[in-house]
């Protein structure tokens, strides 16, 4: 596989609601500090050669792809078909014109199936898509797979009581919408240069860890650096950090680093 760093790109870093949620004015959600503004979360993948991988397809998706210059998406990868994760999947189109070709979408085969029920008018080669309207192929991931030359590793999580895929690509693995992590998962992210992991607030919540439960997590697998998302207006950027231990931090819209292999 690829021996060169990756680059990851946060194209969002907010809970399903966004930050600012509608109709708050709580001192977050009227901050004027930038990274207290989070779109619906996902994050794109650029590999050395420049292939793009994109994990999950957010109402955000066009509005972030324009604020962090992404003009290339070859892949996606679904955690799970909640609203918040693939309602932006229409907007791929300009990505499938820009390539002249079909994007390769992966996921569990609930999702797939969700996908097809919303987003089966895409299933469609490019050269018989109509202009408006995605050229999407719905593939699956359920053992480590090559994605754009990188090795994508679907890690099984569990968001409450549902299944969901994280994804480790390299030494880096994504891992949002999970409340716990099954025991055969554990040993899939060990070893972690970084580790992105939901983090969703302070009080407990059903599907999602809270801050306190996400850096147990940190705790027991020691990856060299651990970024925070899907986060919710409760966690303001700059309070939060500071309270944060040494290597763990939020994560913001827009951020964007390099993963060695
Ligand atoms: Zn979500
Ligand atoms: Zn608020
Ligand atoms: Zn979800």
């Amino acid at each position: 596989m690829d021996p060169n760093p990756i680059e990851l790109i946060f194209l969002g870093t907010g809970t399903s609601h966004g930050v600012p949620m509608i109709g708050c004015h709580c001192p977050v959600c009227r901050s004027d500090d930038p990274r207290d503004r989070r779109n619906r979360a996902s994050a794109a993948v650029r590999a050395a050669d420049g292939w793009v991988i994109l994990i999950d397809a957010p109402p955000e998706l066009r509005l972030a792809a324009v604020a962090c210059g992404l003009e290339r998406v070859d892949a996606i990868c679904f955690t799970h078909a909640h609203a918040d994760h693939i309602m932006g999947l229409d907007d791929v189109r300009r990505f499938n014109d820009i390539s002249g070709a079909t994007i390769d979408c992966y996921s569990d085969a609930g999702t797939r199936r969700r996908l097809r029920e919303v987003f089966g008018y895409a299933e469609v080669s490019y050269e018989a898509a109509p202009t408006y309207r995605p050229s999407l192929r719905f593939g699956l991931i359920d053992s480590p797979r090559a994605i754009c030359g990188l090795e994508v590793i679907p890690v099984p999580l569990l968001h409450g009581n549902q299944p969901v895929l994280g994804f480790r690509i390299g030494n880096m693995a994504y891992c949002t919408d999970c409340s716990e992590i099954p025991p055969a998962s554990w040993d899939l992210l060990r070893g972690l240069e970084l580790l992105v992991l939901d983090a969703l607030r302070h009080t407990p919540h059903p599907t999602h860890f809270n801050l306190a439960g996400a850096l147990e997590v940190v705790g027991r697998l020691r990856p060299g650096r651990t970024l925070l998302t899907h986060i919710t207006h409760e966690l303001g950027h700059r309070a939060t950090s500071e309270s944060l231990p040494e290597n763990v931090a939020l994560a913001f819209d827009g951020l964007r680093l390099a993963v060695g292999p």
